[in-house]
């Protein structure tokens, strides 16, 4: 009688053990982050939380902003500068407990053109040339996350095309809408 009560002591410990080893990997403290880019500006934010587990309470926030080629170029320009970032996100990742998850948003498709100084280059161009109308278009296909790469490829393929007497900015042009064709 005595050794079955042993056992049995023995066998609820044990499973008490192994609840108490489940919750505390379920509550234990997380940290979660998320990179966004705004659709205005190109400006990159990396922004992070830290909670307990899969409980949704926060413990905390930080978010931190990394300027890039194209945002620095257009923070600075007066129709650009004085807006209110919109941010689409990029990636993400972290986990809290047992879990850990990777995410990824349509904001990812703008870094290539976000961080390229070719892309920072031809906006100054447009910004010293005043052509203010073709900034504002470049500067939306470039941070439309269907068309980023698309407006990219275009700067980049201009630059070596040039021909012909057009300007860089005519060629882009043609060379993006080339790409918007069915087919392509
Ligand atoms: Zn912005």
């Amino acid at each position: 009688m005595g050794m079955e009560r042993t056992i049995k002591r023995a066998f609820l410990t044990a499973c008490s053990l192994a609840l108490g080893f489940v919750v505390a990997l379920w509550i234990w403290p997380g940290r979660y982050g998320q990179r966004s880019v705004c659709s205005r500006c190109g400006l990159e934010r990396w922004e992070s939380e830290i909670h307990f587990g899969q409980l949704k309470t926060s413990l905390g926030r930080a978010f931190q902003d990394e300027t890039n080629a194209v945002s620095a170029m257009l923070m600075n320009h007066p129709i650009i500068s004085g807006h209110q970032h919109d941010w689409i996100g990029a990636s993400g990742s972290g986990g809290g407990g047992i879990w850990f998850s990777k995410g990824v948003g349509p904001g990812r498709h703008l870094w290539q053109a976000v961080r390229s100084t070719n892309v920072a280059n031809f906006l100054a161009e447009l910004a010293s040339a005043r052509d203010t109308n073709s900034l504002l278009v470049w500067r939306d296909r470039l941070l439309n996350p269907r068309q980023s790469q698309d407006a990219w490829f275009a700067i980049l393929t201009a630059e070596n095309e040039r021909s012909g007497g057009r300007t860089l900015v005519e060629a882009a042009e043609e060379e993006f809408r080339n790409s918007q064709l069915p087919g392509h």
